[in-house]
């Protein structure tokens, strides 16, 4: 049985701030990822190795076990409503929120709205949630676009500083849910690989607690 650990990252901003609560966990690549192309990375960890992919795909890849861990963004999470997986750390990293935004002054209309967002699970539930009746358009990116072009009467899409809306003449109206990202774990490999999973659980619990 084999005991190395998978663990899989969200490439882009949350990498950056992945990398060195890694750093301070003991876990650290051998090469620098940002001047690389590869997508696995051996450590300084003989049994560990980093995984870099998309966000998206990160909760994909530690349900079906081919990560045994991953970090990931709860907006991810939340849109993938993955089984199989455990979240035992908010590493209170990459923290924005997750809201619904409109033009700056419009309204919103009575009855059905438009929505487009690339959270498409996540509006569908909120809107539910809400008692109003929402057509719901998957867009992949730049979704501050659609109010102005008349696509949409709103957006869901996670605001940081809020600049993004504010340039596109747009503002944050509710929040959906506060963000940051998590450590998951697939469950059967945290049964397989219990006393290493815990070992590295531990030592990043450590880690996050030590910057608060
Ligand atoms: P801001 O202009 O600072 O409000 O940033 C908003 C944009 O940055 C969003 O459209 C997101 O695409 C991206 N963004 C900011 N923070 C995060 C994060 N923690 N995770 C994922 N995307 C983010």
């Amino acid at each position: 049985m084999s005991q190395e650990i998978i663990i899989a990252l969200t490439k882009g901003r949350i990498l950056k701030e992945t990398l060195p609560l890694f750093a301070a966990a003991g876990i650290e690549p051998l090469e620098d990822i940002s001047q690389s192309r590869k997508l696995i990375f051996e450590t300084n960890q003989a049994d560990v190795r980093l995984l870099v992919i998309r966000g998206s795909d990160v909760p994909t890849y530690v349900q079906y076990g081919a990560a045994d861990m991953g970090v990931s963004g709860k907006d991810m999470l939340l849109e993938s409503a993955g089984a199989g997986l455990y979240e035992p750390l908010d590493l209170n990293i990459a923290r924005c929120q997750l809201m619904t935004a409109a033009l700056k002054g419009h309204s919103i209309p009575q009855g059905r709205v438009r929505v487009a967002t690339k959270f498409v699970n996540i509006a569908r539930q909120y809107f539910a949630e809400q008692g109003v009746q929402a057509d719901v358009i998957k867009l992949y990116g730049a979704m501050e676009l659609a109010p102005l072009m008349n696509l949409a009467d709103l957006i869901v899409d996670i605001v940081d500083t809020g600049n993004t809306l504010k340039a596109n003449g747009m503002e944050p109206l509710e929040l959906i849910a506060p963000i940051s990202s998590r450590l998951v774990v697939n469950k059967a490999a945290m049964k397989r690989k219990y006393q290493r999973i815990q070992q590295l659980i531990d030592s990043l619990r450590q880690a996050v607690m030590s910057r608060a």
